[in-house]
């Protein structure tokens, strides 16, 4: 009975996949030629979106985050944070300059599937009831001043049209949520009428991109963090403008002088190097023509585009031989952190990439397929990396320019978050390869590409903070 599914087909067994690889590492190249060009066009998108709404593909989204944490914040704040696979809540506990973070307390949930493709209420509903479940652990530690209720700040990683620190419309959704009933709609109202259904007496105080609280939860240590970068599920990067730069704001410039702009970058398009993989795989998505950089670079996707290049191959009879595995042509079976489980093996016989590929498909694999199964991994690992390390650089330039040069002559931080980023080495290592084949090794010193652990969770609580209702 444990005998593997196969789907039995004659096949030519004097056609190989060879050029299928050849093909696809050409076309997948990113020699510094290219990845200049996509720094450049991203660069040159950051402009036109900031002109006029629309300018470009970057939506260059205005965050209304003006201020940013500097360590005096004070009190008990919650967090959600709505974003890819995952679900949490948070508990933050803040001490001000001396204390600074005095206690966190957080729970993460799976958000079922059914949910990502179920109504807005149900959504939210589920939101509101985990919120409440957590609050009431805090089993009467807290008091809050008389005529106060909590405050939230709530972390929502999708493309928003901000209205204001505490509000904001969903543009659409991304990441295989496919949630009926919420584009067009202000989140934060979403969320206060399920609240309401629970009698839940909490308000939110500011509404902010992962990118944006990730910024906020680095910025909270270091003065010189002035990008913060998602490589997850999902992919985005934020960073601090200077407001009289945005022409889009019209002149309403805050008196701090700076606007966090969430770029909303996973929509970038022009120049990237993409394979008629990308392109099947994007007409199958539930988002067609949408988010294309995002699916080139992010962890929700490199897998499929590895799933979808092996089914090519093992049309040819070469990589599996007679017996394709049934398994091979179900999307998405092949995640991220198989294709870096797989990429780990320095085995001579790659027996670990084998016993994945097993676990995965069912079948035994050869070591030649095995070892041309790693070469398309990394073909697309490296894209990806690369790419990402691109955009960085085209924000940086941005910022660069139109400081005359003065950026690169102090140090500048670019913080980091996401699961692709934090846990596959080698998808990190091909992002700094970019980034300092682009900024040359001198100026590459000056620039810090870090990340700290847990910054993003606190991150939306301190904006909570800074834009308390009670300040
Ligand atoms: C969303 C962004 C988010 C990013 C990372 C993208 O799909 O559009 O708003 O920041 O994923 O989570």
């Amino acid at each position: 009975s444990k005998r593997p599914r196969v789907r039995m087909t004659v096949r030519s067994s004097s056609l190989s996949v060879t050029p299928i690889l050849t093909n696809l590492q050409n076309t997948c190249a990113t020699p510094l030629p290219t990845l200049r060009r996509v720094a450049d066009a991203i660069t040159a998108d950051m402009r036109a979106g900031l002109a006029v709404d629309g300018g470009s593909d970057l939506k260059m989204i205005i965050s209304f985050v003006d201020s940013l944490p500097t360590g005096d914040e004070e009190g008990l704040f919650y967090a959600l944070d709505l974003g890819g696979t995952n679900f949490r809540v948070l508990r933050v506990h803040l001490g001000g300059k001396e204390g600074r973070v005095i206690d966190t307390e957080f729970e993460r949930v799976t958000i079922p599937e059914e949910l990502m493709l179920g109504t807005s209420e149900e959504l939210f509903d589920f939101i509101a009831l985990r919120l409440e479940t957590f609050v009431q652990k805090e089993g009467g530690r807290f008091h809050l001043p008389q005529g106060r209720n909590r405050e939230i700040g709530f972390t929502f990683s999708f493309p928003i049209k901000q209205t204001s620190i505490d509000s904001g419309t969903l543009i659409t959704w991304t990441k295989g949520f496919a949630v009926s009933g919420t584009a067009g709609r202000d989140v934060v109202a979403c969320l206060n009428e399920a609240m309401e259904r629970r009698r839940l007496d909490m308000h939110v105080s500011a509404l902010v991109n992962d990118t944006v609280g990730t910024l906020a939860g680095a910025r909270y240590w270091d003065d010189d963090v002035m990008v913060a970068v998602v490589l997850g599920t999902g992919t985005n990067a934020c960073y601090v403008e200077r407001a009289d730069a945005i022409q889009k704001l019209q002149g309403q410039t805050p008196s701090s002088g700076i606007m966090v702009v969430n770029t909303e970058w996973g929509a970038f398009s022009n120049g990237l190097p993409l394979t008629e993989f990308d392109r099947e795989m994007d007409v199958a998505s539930l988002n067609p023509g949408e988010h294309i950089f995002e699916k080139t670079i992010s962890g929700m996707y490199l897998g499929e585009i590895v799933r979808r290049v092996l089914v090519s191959m093992a049309d040819c009879g070469a990589l599996f031989g007679e017996s394709v595995p049934e398994k091979l042509s179900t999307p998405f079976i092949l995640r991220s952190p198989d294709l870096c489980a797989m990429q780990q093996d320095k085995s001579d016989d790659l027996e670990a990439v084998g016993s994945i590929l097993r676990d995965i498909f069912g079948v035994s694999v050869n070591l030649s397929a095995r070892k041309m199964i790693l070469e398309v991994c990394d073909t697309i690992v490296k894209r990806g990396g690369r790419l990402a390390g691109a955009g960085i650089v085209g924000i940086l330039q941005k910022m660069e320019q139109d400081t005359n040069g003065l950026l690169f002559e102090k140090r500048t931080v670019v913080e980091m978050d996401g699961s692709l980023y934090e846990h596959y080495p080698q998808y990190r290592g091909y992002l700094q390869d970019a980034v300092i084949e682009l900024l040359g090794s001198e100026i590459s010193k000056n620039v810090i590409i870090q990340h700290k652990k847990d910054g993003s969770g606190i991150g939306a609580a301190l904006l909570a903070a800074v834009y308390s209702k009670y300040k």
